[in-house]
């Protein structure tokens, strides 16, 4: 067994108090890495990185600046990448730019600074060369017209917690993305989601809890942790018929491909 959580927040507060056994729960449960992403906005979180990197040397982290946290840049969106290109020169664990993107559900931002944000974050990321980690929620059209104009498939693109239904995995497919599934694919009426796990071909897949968020079934409502990470991998490979082992391996073969870790 070789399974990867590929988006968790554990250097949040939520996980303070007891980081060493949420990680020994997820290595017993098979996870021999995580990305763990991190705020740029978020200097205790940057710091209780040191923490997690020093417990668990399977983790490595992707930064950015999150469309909820888009407004404190509002006077000047090129200075979101730029804390995001000063978090990144110390945290030498860094291997993605993000979660960064668009939220037209919550709007906590104007969406003109969600989008100029997203932006200069893009172009950052192409700068430093590394793979973006998307957070789209219902802005699938602006999505991805940014993505394309600011060339952003000229590395690796992941839409994380991706809840499209077909169509937009289609598209998102076409346009070379990785999609990232996360808990919701395990809820009994996430029909569409399901169906979208069936088509995604194993080496576009990845698989992630975005803890503390989201957790599955029979955890929902409580806080997730990655070792649910194995419930969700177990989901999707009744739905496509293969093995666990088998979506396990191939999500992180997929996770090593891209993130190099
Ligand atoms: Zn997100
Ligand atoms: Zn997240």
């Amino acid at each position: 067994m070789d399974l990867v959580d590929s988006h968790c927040h554990i250097a949040g507060p939520e996980f303070v108090n007891d980081l060493d056994d949420v990680i020994a729960l997820a290595i017993a449960a098979g996870l021999t890495r995580a990305l763990v992403i991190l705020a740029a906005d978020d200097q205790p979180e940057l710091d209780q990185a040191n923490t997690v990197a020093s417990r668990w040397s399977g983790v490595r982290f992707s930064i950015g600046v999150h469309p909820h946290a888009a407004g404190k840049f509002s006077t000047e969106p090129a200075a979101a990448a730029r804390a995001v290109s000063a978090a990144i020169d110390v945290q030498p664990l860094t291997r993605g730019l993000g979660e960064i993107g668009l939220d037209y559900h919550y709007d906590f931002s104007p969406r003109d600074v969600q989008q100029a944000v997203f932006r200069s974050q893009i172009g950052l990321a192409r700068e430093r060369r590394l793979p973006i980690v998307i957070h789209t929620r219902e802005a699938d059209d602006d999505t991805f017209r940014i993505l394309a104009e600011e060339k952003a498939s000229d590395g690796p693109v992941i839409l994380h917690c991706f809840t499209g239904d077909r169509g937009v995995a289609r598209r998102a497919l076409d346009a070379g993305y990785y999609l990232s599934l996360a808990g919701i694919v395990t809820f009994p009426r996430a029909l569409e989601l399901q169906e979208v796990a069936r088509l995604v071909p194993l080496n576009r897949l990845l698989v992630e809890t975005d803890s503390p968020y989201l957790a599955p079934p029979p955890h929902r409502g409580k806080r997730n942790e990655p070792a649910h990470v194995s419930r969700v991998a177990e989901v999707i490979a009744e739905l496509k018929g293969v093995s666990h082992d088998e979506v396990a391996f191939a999500t992180a073969e997929n996770f090593v491909r891209i993130f190099a870790p």
